[in-house]
């Protein structure tokens, strides 16, 4: 036992009796194993009852306590829709008892920009939930010796230097389920969209381990985007993570839009969370979610520029939990995190804040584990685990094309592939504008359908000879017959890549143009209206063959005489036009 007394105050109205104070010594003796300095502090705020503080440790006896934790069991109480709330009230009032609940209070001692520093709770968790004056919440950071680092997940207005904190021994997590399809909301899962509360069906953690490797299986199965130029050379399987990479303006959201609008019909379930982008690009994506049909499988998880940056940098980890619920339920899911450079900057603001010391670009030494331990929770599960899938599709946004920079290289480090934009493509009307050499897919191949791997197996090695070509004759000032043909061929090839927004096509149209383009039959067709033109051919082919489409439909290879068929089409389709 140690022989130094430890302090402790009594508040109450009046002054406890020497019996009552007696009590309140061996009561401490026992918890603490030390003497005590019992000191009075005359509260008139409590009206009945005592509040006891043994250090940073409360215990509140007081009946305003009482009354608090009656409150608490009350507002605890959730009815499932159309359950009647009063039997379960009456449950909860009568199996209410009042507990001497000890807490352990901390004090603020500066607060600004998003962050708190708080000395005393010296049994506070990494990640654990604190509560600040005002229901502030706050999450701890930082631990040294001396005080807790704390961010500030709501305005901290309310929270004072001086203010008390309060433990909740719960780690931070977002509410999930079904009802979240649909809707969209903040960081911390709260709806934004005016349209009433969400009725969760669990709570998850926003942080939690990635799945071992005994519980993954390999990507096997496709995710389309219905994008031509990424199903057909750079494709995405379920449990995949591929980064969408280019400048600003490039068309990276464009990429992301599309593969969740192709995914109607399915059964992937999508989720897109928005970091650091201005609340009206946010509005203009979920109207055109909406105005698509796509809202029916999506949630939108907004952290838009205007919050503050604790908000933004727990976003895609709720994002993620929230994604992790149906991966568990065996479902597939297809999360885009919209963008994870800005996601990287509002991490470096608050550890500046929190004083870590800043590293290479002044990000914090630990902002490689901030996105690896994001992305390596995308996985496609094996079947004893229920089989379902994350697909992540990180955006990244890069300065001048300079993707050795270092926020971009540890996410391409991290990541299954990369599609690279192009801001001279994008500028010469090459949209979507794939850079074909820089961007690859390193496990999607496993998981193209037979058919479409038949077709595209030799595209991006002309599309490498066709740029090859072009430098090589830009200043030749004659070109031979087979040059120019050679030449117009290329031109084709990046014709059909090119695609509208919100056009995707389906998979037997792919196989369909790849087909017909690579068997030199679409050379006639103009480079105006070429796209429209080639949906039109399409939809006669469609009217006209059937039973091709079924059974490049059916997934096996392409056989020759349907690619014949394809190739016979595509050139008296010139006749018809
Ligand atoms: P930011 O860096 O601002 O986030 P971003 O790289 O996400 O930009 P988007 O917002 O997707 O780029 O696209 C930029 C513009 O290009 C938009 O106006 C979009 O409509 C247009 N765009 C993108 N892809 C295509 C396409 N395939 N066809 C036509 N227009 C496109
Ligand atoms: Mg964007």
């Amino acid at each position: 036992m140690s022989d130094k007394k430890i302090s402790a105050r009594i508040y109450s109205p009046e002054k406890p009796s020497e019996e009552q104070a007696r009590r309140f010594e061996r009561f401490i003796k026992q918890r603490y194993k030390r003497d005590c300095g019992l000191e009075w502090i005359c509260d008139e705020d409590i009206s009945g009852g005592f509040r006891l503080e043994v250090g940073s440790d409360v215990y509140d006896w007081s009946v305003e306590g009482r009354l608090a934790q009656l409150q608490d069991a009350i507002s605890s109480v959730k009815a499932a829709p159309g359950e009647d709330v009063i039997p379960l009230l009456k449950s909860a009032v009568g199996d209410w008892t009042p507990k001497a609940l000890s807490e352990q209070t901390g004090t603020v001692v500066t607060v600004g920009d998003g962050v708190a520093t708080v000395k005393g709770l010296y049994d506070a968790e990494y990640g654990e939930i604190l509560l600040f004056d005002g229901g502030v919440r706050g999450m701890v950071q930082n631990i040294t010796r001396q005080s807790l680092g704390c961010m500030l997940f709501d305005d901290g207005d309310s929270v004072k230097a001086g203010g008390k904190v309060k433990r909740t021994g719960s780690s931070a997590g977002v509410p999930v389920g079904e009802c979240f399809i649909g809707r969209v909301t903040d960081a911390l899962g709260v709806p934004i969209d005016g349209k009433g509360e969400i009725i969760a069906s669990g709570y998850r953690p926003v942080e939690s381990p990635a799945p071992g490797i005994a519980a993954r299986q390999p990507v096997n199965r496709p995710l389309k985007t219905g994008i031509l130029a990424v199903d057909a050379m750079f494709p995405i399987g379920r449990g995949q993570r591929e980064l969408i990479i280019g400048d600003r303006q490039t068309g990276k959201t464009a990429i992301a839009i599309d593969a969740i609008l192709n995914q109607k019909n399915s059964g992937v379930i999508c989720i897109y969370v928005a970091i650091g982008q201005k609340a009206s690009s946010v509005r203009q994506i979920v109207r055109t979610l909406e105005e698509n049909g796509a809202m029916s499988y999506t949630t939108v998880v907004s952290a838009p520029a205007s919050d503050p940056a604790p908000l933004q940098y727990i976003a895609p980890y709720a994002g993620c939990a929230m994604a992790e619920y149906f991966m568990r339920k065996g479902q597939d899911v297809l999360i885009v995190y919209d963008d994870l450079s800005k996601h990287a900057v509002a991490y470096r603001s608050l550890s500046l804040v929190l004083g870590r010391s800043p590293g290479r670009e002044a990000y914090p030494g630990d902002v490689f584990y901030l996105h690896s331990r994001l992305l390596e929770r995308s996985a496609r599960l094996s079947a004893a685990y229920g089989g379902g899938s994350i697909t992540a599709l990180p955006i990244v946004e890069t300065l001048a094309g300079n993707v050795s920079s270092y926020i971009p290289t540890n996410i391409i480090s991290i990541t299954d592939g990369q599609i690279f934009l192009d801001t001279s493509l994008f500028r010469a009307g090459q949209r979507p504008a794939v850079n074909v050499g820089l961007s690859v897919s390193r496990v999607g191949g496993d998981a193209m359908t037979p058919c479409l791997k038949s077709v595209s197996g030799t595209l991006r090695l002309e599309l490498a000879q066709y740029r090859e070509m072009k430098i090589f004759t830009q200043f030749a000032n004659y070109l031979d017959d087979e040059m120019q043909k050679s030449l117009r061929f290329g031109e084709i090839l990046m014709n059909i890549l090119r695609q509208e927004q919100y056009r995707p096509y389906e998979e037997w149209e792919q196989a369909f143009i790849i087909t017909a383009a690579s068997s030199r039959s679409l050379d006639w067709l103009p480079d105006e209206d070429f796209e429209d033109t080639l949906r039109g051919i399409c939809q006669s082919f469609a009217a006209a063959r059937p039973d091709v489409i079924e059974r490049i439909n059916g997934g096996s290879k392409l056989s020759e005489e349907d690619r014949a068929i394809i190739a016979e089409f595509a050139k008296a389709a010139q006749n018809a036009q």
